[in-house]
């Protein structure tokens, strides 16, 4: 069966922090030039942060420069740090290491206690008030590749197939995203950026393995 297809300048695999804060900045940047760019995101989450580990500490330097008025917009960072205190924990007690003696990554004053998944879901709420569509509850389960190699964009899974992969009544083929940038940031461990590591031809590579989120161009266009 025929996939449907659809085109963006820019198709963004996964809506954590990193691809919603990369979806904001492109529509920013657009915005200040006068521009008119299509983004979209695709989060295999059933919603907006529904795939991310929350409990953290965040140093908010980087939302500072994405959305330097993030207070007046909501933003739930609501709990500064008050005190650091760094424990070696035995059997009977606990033996405080004095902060003076902490390295750096150590000192949390400046930085708030936060949901991750509350920060994701309001950066959600920024990049679609910006005119980012967001798909959440698909997954982008192939790169699909132009014939010089470089990669065109993804496609989301076929719905609708059986454990044995056989189609069901409920068969649904998968959508085509197509882009000009195709910018994966899956998060580590992706398992399409694993497979670019090993198939996108040199020429058409801007990757790589250290980066969270890494950007291909599709040359085609
Ligand atoms: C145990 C632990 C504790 C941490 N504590 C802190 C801390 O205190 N402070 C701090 O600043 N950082 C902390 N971090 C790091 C922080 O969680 C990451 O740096 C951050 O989440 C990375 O964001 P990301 O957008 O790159 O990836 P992720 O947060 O992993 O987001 C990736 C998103 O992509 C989606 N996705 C993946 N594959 C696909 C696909 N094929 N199609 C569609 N969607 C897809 C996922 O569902 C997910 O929503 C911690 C990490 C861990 C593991």
């Amino acid at each position: 069966m025929q996939r449907e297809s659809m085109q963006y300048d820019v198709v963004i695999v996964g809506g954590g922090p990193a691809g919603l804060s990369a979806a904001i900045r492109l529509k920013q940047l657009a915005a200040a030039k006068g521009a008119e760019i299509g983004v979209c995101v695709l989060e295999k989450g059933a919603e907006i942060g529904a795939h991310i580990l929350s409990g953290a500490v965040i140093d908010p330097r980087a939302i500072d420069e994405l959305i330097p008025d993030w207070k007046a917009q909501g933003a739930p960072l609501n709990v500064p740090v008050a005190e650091d205190r760094f424990l070696f924990l035995s059997e009977s007690g606990a033996t405080r290491t004095p902060n003076w003696m902490l390295p750096g990554c150590f000192q949390n004053h400046g930085n708030y206690v936060i949901s991750l998944g509350n920060v994701t879901r309001w950066l959600g709420q920024q990049a679609e008030a910006l005119g980012v569509e967001i798909f959440p509850g698909f997954a982008a389960a192939e790169v699909l590749y132009n014939e010089d190699g470089s990669v065109k964009g993804v496609a989301t899974g076929d719905l609708g197939v059986s454990r044995t992969g056989e189609q069901t009544g409920n068969y649904q083929p998968g959508m085509e995203l197509h882009a000009k940038y195709t910018l994966f940031a899956e998060g580590c461990r992706g398992h399409l950026g694993k497979q670019l590591d090993g198939e996108v031809t040199p020429c058409a590579r801007t990757s790589t393995r250290r980066s969270t989120a890494s950007a291909s161009r599709n040359s085609g266009k």
